[in-house]
């Protein structure tokens, strides 16, 4: 449909619509009709490809396989227990990818987009999926258009469409129908496409298609990005290919050494794939996502939303936070705390009889009331109108006399914004903003003046005091081009406000907390230098003649390598535009900091891309920059940040554990059944032993672990370096050797009991390789604690998987249905005993190794 060759008229009919909405039933009709507004993904797995992928590792296909020929020349019972493990085992594995795709669902729901609409006339917030052809869409700087759109109303709209077209300057809106003729997407001036955003002005739209029917759904196959894998998933993977090749060796030499030594060939061909089977980390990078997905769910509920995945494992590698100011290491409740008004000036007799400066705060802002009386908007104007309220001043009935005709809106590069006014003899522009900037403006009469202000000013924001400045200038007609560099100059200054908004008390904290754990915050404000000194005193981010504050423009007149030379000590940046934001990212990655930053306007979108956390508000912030942003603060708190990173530090050790324990179990159970024969001893499991290992006591423990609290030291230590190896440090080492006491304790049970002539040696070599592991996941739950000090039972999943393993490994022994499915043998409680005791040895030679780590530090 050619939606934008339409008189407005007619596109009313074909939606059949009003500019004043649908109502909801027609709307809910049309859902059912349209569906939902979304994007599809064609990258979803089905629920029979995620249990499909969970059958098809091509070692499984084999060992199903040779199970199988072995069912038919012998044994059915094996092949019957091998292939029920098999199914339970996929069927584990695909509950928890299932659990970890719903967490990652439900994330993904919490950071929907709303969308304001009108339906029956009123405004109301709805999913942004729910839309349908017909709604109208109410639309602001800093929205993201969430459908297919044609504007009935526009004021200064401009649309960033490079998402969509690649043209990355702004297009400006309006609502003529356009002439017959062929339009690329770019030049259709009265038309808005899903996934832009609106940079600049307001506007009502009719929604004129939704979903896969907008332009953005038919080329969403061609730009649908994967999600992509995490560094350290894609580290595992790398790794796990060439440890595989390493297994399968090993795998080949202990079957060819059994054959030789006679034993049947088929259990030997299974025992050697079991062993393979259960070595393999294969489904590593699959449970490094569970565990980043729980981990993410959690934070929720420490107020951080997470929207890409890699940012759980990246949060403890953060060097610099760098933060905005005003409402994150505020409160962002200003309230003004004094004014200076200048009394001779022309513009005093404008408003007969009272104070230009009041007047003025009352008529410049954007704020209004609800329907419960309170302000609603922008928290800085909201002090200034309040200010004028309590004096009597009010803008709907002001503006009685002085209707707004125009306005030049607020920009955090300008620092300032103007309304202009109609009067009885022409037009006043009223511009507020940043005294510094406007003192810049001034007409040459009141040069002289100047210093005289800044003085004033000066005083003010050493108190912490944001100060805003007003200035007026007078127009007989209300110029053609509203362009600010024309309207914003000679103007005349009227006077000023200082209001205090308070630092957040837990912030204060939060900065401690953060220079403890290596971390280096660093506050961002557009506000004035003395102003964002003053607030970074007091919260503790400036302490000492060292650490620098640096203005926009000190850092805009400084080389690259010279900003390089000093960002690592520059602790506040005031006055800054967003754009300098990326400056201090790419400074700081130079130096190969790990940068998170904030941000919540539109113009804060690149950076929150290129940090290497990009950290979004959820109350205050624009959609924009929560899509581009990696985790989005719900209460729009400093404090949060650092405790994510606390979360995001515990989160990846508990991996780290996690991938210590499993590979140190395979490592185990490969040098019980490699060393055997050298030590003339026969392959002390079975294939079926094996595998019931790598399913109970390798999966059970091992996933608990992720509830292990974080270590005492947590914020105590230097930052993770994102690129080094997470096997240095000494955990190959660990897997290597505590693998190998696992198998010589496991080997030693057994030449003992053989020794003994017990007929039960396999059964006992068995459990003691079951329960070494049990011991090994008890010790390493903490990396430098002793388990008596951290407590037993601090981590209760873990140990109430562990309970639940050796019940399940005494059902084994004790029953008969199970001894003759595991060839087991009941134990005796001396042996029993005997087991218990050799088992623990692990334990304890983990535990003092720790000791001696201790001693040494
Ligand atoms: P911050 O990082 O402190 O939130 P902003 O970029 O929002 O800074 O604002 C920069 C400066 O612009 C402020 O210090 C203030 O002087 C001025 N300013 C902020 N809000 C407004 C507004 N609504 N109207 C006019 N000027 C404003
Ligand atoms: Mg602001």
């Amino acid at each position: 449909m050619n939606w934008h060759l339409l008189p407005l008229s007619e596109i009313i009919l074909l939606l059949n619509t009003t500019p004043s909405g649908l109502n909801s039933i027609i709307a809910s009709e049309r859902l059912k009709e349209y569906g939902q507004n979304q994007i599809e993904d064609s990258k979803k797995k089905s629920i029979f490809k995620m249990i499909l992928s969970q059958l098809s590792d091509f070692m499984i296909l084999i060992l199903i396989a040779a199970a199988i020929i072995s069912g038919i020349v012998g044994d059915l019972t094996d092949t019957i227990i091998i292939l029920a493990i098999i199914i339970i085992n996929a069927v584990v594995g695909f509950i928890q990818e299932f659990r970890a795709e719903k967490a990652m669902e439900a994330l993904k729901k919490m950071a929907a987009n709303l969308a304001r609409i009108l339906r029956e006339g009123k405004m109301m917030d709805v999913p942004a999926s729910d839309l349908v052809p017909g709604d109208v869409v109410v639309l602001e700087a800093g929205n993201i258009i969430p459908a297919d759109i044609r504007f009935f109303e526009t004021y200064q709209i401009k649309v960033d469409e490079s998402a969509l077209t690649g043209e990355s300057n702004n297009v400006e809106k309006n609502i003529e129908e356009l002439s017959k003729g062929n339009y690329a997407l770019g030049d259709q001036t009265n038309m808005g496409f899903k996934g832009t955003y609106i940079t600049n002005g307001r506007a009502l739209a009719y929604v004129v298609a939704t979903g896969m029917q907008t332009e953005l759904g038919h080329i969403a196959k061609m730009i649908q990005t994967s999600e992509t894998d995490t560094p350290l998933q894609k580290r595992l993977a790398a790794f796990g290919k060439r440890l595989s090749v390493g297994i399968l060796l090993i795998c080949t030499v202990i079957f060819l050494l059994g054959w030789l030594r006679g034993e049947p060939i088929l259990v030997m061909l299974i025992t050697s794939i079991s062993l393979a089977v259960a070595a393999i980390p294969e489904a590593m990078p699959a449970l490094v996502t569970i565990a980043l997905a729980f981990g993410a769910k959690r934070l929720v509920k420490s107020n951080a939303l997470i929207r890409k995945l890699p940012a759980v494992e990246t949060l403890g590698s953060v060097t610099y936070i760098c933060s905005d100011k005003t409402g994150t290491l505020t409160l962002n409740k200003m309230t003004v705390q004094e004014v200076y008004e200048i009394k001779d000036q022309k513009f005093n007799s404008v408003f007969t009889g009272t104070s230009g400066l009041l007047n003025a705060m009352a008529l410049n802002n954007d704020v209004s009331k609800d329907k419960d009386g309170l302000w609603l908007g922008d928290s800085t104007e909201v002090a200034l109108v309040q200010y004028a309220y309590d004096k009597n001043l009010e803008r709907t009935s002001l503006e009685l006399n002085f209707p707004r005709i125009a306005e030049l809106p607020f920009d955090s590069t300008r620092k300032c914004m103007t309304t202009l006014h109609k009067t009885e003899d022409g037009i006043v522009a009223i511009t507020k903003g940043a005294v510094d900037v406007l003192l810049h403006k001034l007409v040459d009469n009141q040069k002289s003046l100047i210093p005289q202000l800044e003085h004033e000013v000066n005083n003010m924001a050493e108190k912490g005091y944001r100060v805003l400045g007003y200035a007026m200038k007078s127009f007989q007609f209300l110029p053609e081009k509203l362009i600010a560099a024309e309207i914003e100059n000679s103007l005349t200054f009227i006077g000023f406000a200082g209001m205090i908004d308070p630092p957040r008390e837990e912030a204060k904290q939060a900065v401690a907390e953060c220079k403890q754990a290596g971390i280096i915050p660093v506050m961002i404000t557009g506000d004035h230098k003395l102003t964002a000194k003053a607030i970074a005193k007091h919260l503790g981010i400036v302490t000492s003649d060292e650490d620098l504050i640096v203005t926009g423009t000190e850092l805009s007149a400084l080389t690259i390598s010279q900003f390089e030379d000093i960002v690592e000590k520059v602790k506040v940046y005031a006055r800054v535009n967003p754009e300098q934001k990326l400056e201090i990212i790419s400074a700081l990655q130079s130096k190969n900091q790990f940068v998170a930053m904030t941000g919540d306007g539109v113009n804060d979108a690149p950076a929150l891309k290129n940090a290497d956390i990009g950290i979004a508000m959820g109350i205050n912030g624009t959609e924009v920059s929560k899509e581009a942003s990696h985790m989005i603060l719900l209460d729009d708190n400093f404090a949060t940040i650092v405790i994510a990173v606390r979360h995001g530090r515990r989160i990846f050790d508990n991996i780290l554990k996690f991938i210590k324990y499993t590979m140190t179990s395979n490592s185990g159970e490969i040098w019980a059944i490699f060393l055997a024969p050298f030590l003339s001893l026969p392959v002390p499991l079975m294939a079926v032993h094996i595998l019931w290992i790598n399913l109970v006591t390798d999966g059970l423990p091992g996933l608990a672990l992720a509830s292990e609290p974080s270590e005492a030291n947590i914020m105590n230590r230097p930052p993770r370096d994102p690129k080094q190896n997470i096997f240095a440090g000494g955990m190959a080492g660990h897997i290597l050797w505590v693998g190998f006491l696992m198998g010589l304790v496991t080997l030693g049970m057994q030449a003992w009991a053989i020794h003994q002539e017990n007929t039960h040696w396999q059964t006992m070599a068995f459990t003691v390789l079951c329960f070494s592991q049990l011991g090994h996941v008890m010790a390493i739950r903490s990396d430098r604690e002793s388990i008596f000090k951290i407590g037993v039972f601090t981590n209760k999943p873990l140990l109430g998987s562990l309970v639940l393993t050796v019940a399940l490994q005494l059902m084994i022994i004790y029953t008969p249905f199970f001894n003759e499915i595991f060839k087991t043998q009941p134990l005796t409680l001396n042996e029993l005993l005997v087991t218990l005791a050799v088992s623990s040895i692990v334990f304890w030679a983990v535990e003092i190794e720790k000791w001696i780590k201790n001693r040494k530090r």
